[in-house]
């Protein structure tokens, strides 16, 4: 959820401008029935008049996602280049009712002011089009936010991150170095792109049978090489699901899939030889409606695999989604499919920075100060110790939320402003406090007890009570049936309750549901939610 704010100008009229805006993936198991989460910008929404505009560095969802959903509360101006601009758009056009966002088209390398911000776009290699370092010239000096990047000795297509922009940057005087964090547990530097694509092109060629490749929808380059493999071989594409149609949609018009044959529809894919068709799959990641896991589950109208095809997952595996990809790779194998991954052959790179190249980063561009971002606690200390070692004077830690003053004098944390998460459930964004995922949790823990009581005027039950349960066991260790528990548990509360409380519907509501959740604990050892209501008659 990448969202950095940065202010310039004594706090009264201090202006900001706001880089990225992105989205996150929640994980199912801490937030039941929410898969993404938008960061809480209330800080920036109550100074919105002084926001002078959004800058896009690249497309990827963690920096772009949440611009829709968030956009009508800012209604700043915001900057992408053309690919990131058009994927916006084309994302826009799947949500009906999104805003009308005002966006200005900025070329790669291009310089422009917003207030007391001189602002440069400077290219940088990473794993989708059009990817940019932001440079922001203040009068108190230069800060280089690197957004995501890498260095890639040879790019398959888009920008690279160049040594000698980035050196002169470096002898213009850095103030602040802020910088991608995601990779630095890695030694050494990161394989190129092209390897990649001369791997792919090899087994994708020496397979007897289908091949299916799985990788993020938005990676230009792979589709790129996966399309080139195939063409080397004789085959023909099939491209299936909805993201990387669109991401291919939005390649062809900038002219980043030139001199490819076009890709053809799941719905030929039947009608291709078994040995002349590749298939590009979206669901890298597990997830359960995209294209690759409902081919596993052979619940897919047009594509199919059995023994002997392949399956190429041309992606890394984000922590947290490891359960759902071995579901679907150990469902692959059980049919005889053969699978290759990043741990058999390289036929993946990571589109950010291992060690080696953060310290060529460093090296070309000597900040005084340096802010690692983008990453995890573990990432965001290793950077920390790792720019220490680089000779940085002053390493700041700043986590979600730290407002840090760069200049004048050193760098300080200066305070910590409201900075959490929302949620998107179904179409209502909640904030991540909000009671309803912690009644979700707790429902999934151990279900819910329903109770209905009928009583008239003078404090008399009236027929029995309607008893219903959500979630909970049928027999209990001896064998008895867990309604029969819950059943005598009301009668025998019912039976001792004194008749003052009997005219309290509140008080019988608490006696009874006390009564039920006790009775369970002594069989079962759990407690469930229960809802008690007693219903004068
Ligand atoms: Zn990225
Ligand atoms: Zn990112």
């Amino acid at each position: 959820m990448n969202a950095a704010l940065y202010g310039f100008g004594p706090e009264r009229s201090r202006k900001w401008i706001l880089v990225d805006c992105g989205m996150g993936f929640a994980g199912e198991e801490h937030t039941p029935g929410i898969d993404l989460m938008y960061p809480d910008l209330s800080f920036i929404i109550e100074r919105r008049k002084d926001l002078l505009g959004i800058l896009i560095t690249h497309a990827h969802e963690d920096h772009i996602g949440a611009l829709v959903e968030m956009w009508p509360k800012l209604r700043a101006p915001v900057f992408a280049t053309r690919f990131a601009a058009s994927l916006i758009a084309t994302r826009k056009l799947s949500e009906p009712g999104a805003p009308k966002i005002e966006m200005t088209e900025v070329a790669p390398g291009k310089r422009f002011s917003l207030g007391p911000f001189d602002i440069e776009y400077v290219p940088v290699s990473h794993s989708i089009p059009e990817s940019n370092a932001v440079a922001l010239r203040t009068p108190h000096g230069l800060v280089v936010h690197t957004g995501d990047w890498k260095l890639d000795p040879a790019p398959t297509l888009g920008s690279n991150t160049s040594e000698a922009t980035f050196r002169a940057l470096g002898e213009e005087g850095i103030l602040a170095l802020v910088c991608d964090s995601t990779n630095i547990v890695r030694d050494g530097e990161s394989p190129s792109e092209s390897e990649v694509a001369t791997t792919l092109a090899r087994i994708i060629k020496d397979s007897p049978h289908r091949v299916a490749v799985t990788t993020f929808a938005s990676n230009v380059a792979r589709i790129r090489a996966v399309a080139e493999a195939a063409l080397a071989a004789g085959r023909e594409v099939v491209v299936v699901g909805r993201a990387m149609d669109r991401v291919i949609t939005v390649a062809r018009e900038l002219g980043y899939l030139d001199g490819l044959p076009d890709f053809k529809t799941a719905q030929s894919y039947s009608y291709i030889a078994r040995d002349k068709v590749v298939a590009l799959l979206t669901g890298s990641q597990g997830e359960p409606r995209a294209a690759l896991a409902r081919v596993a589950e052979e619940q897919h109208p047009d594509i199919a695999l059995t023994a002997g095809d392949r399956v190429i997952f041309s992606s890394r595996t984000i922590p947290g989604n490891e359960s759902e990809v071995n579901a679907i790779i150990n469902a692959l194998v059980r049919k005889g499919i053969d699978i290759v991954t990043d741990r058999h052959d390289l036929v993946h790179v990571s589109g950010h920075p291992r060690k080696g190249e953060m310290r060529q980063m460093y090296e070309w561009t000597k900040p005084r100060i340096a802010v690692p971002a983008h990453g995890e606690d573990l990432h965001l200390a290793e950077h920390a110790a790792f720019a220490r070692a680089q000779g940085v004077a002053d390493v700041v830690k700043a986590r979600n939320g730290t407002l840090v003053r760069l200049a004048p004098g050193r760098p300080e944390i200066r305070d910590h402003v409201r900075a959490g998460r929302l949620y998107r459930d179904g179409d209502i964004v909640i904030p991540a406090l909000d009671k309803a995922i912690p009644e979700r949790r707790k429902l999934a823990f151990a279900g819910i007890v329903s109770v209905a009581i009928a009583m008239n005027k003078k404090g008399e039950f009236v027929g029995e009570p309607a008893v219903d349960q959500l979630g909970l066991p049928e027999l209990t260790r001896s064998g008895d049936k867990l309604i029969d528990v819950v059943d005598d548990a009301i009668l025998d509360c019912i039976k001792g309750l004194s008749r003052a409380v009997r005219r309290d519907p509140d008080a019988v509501e608490d006696a009874v549901a006390r009564a039920i959740r006790g009775a369970l604990r002594n069989v079962w050892g759990k407690k469930p939610a229960c809802h008690v209501m007693v219903v004068e008659v």
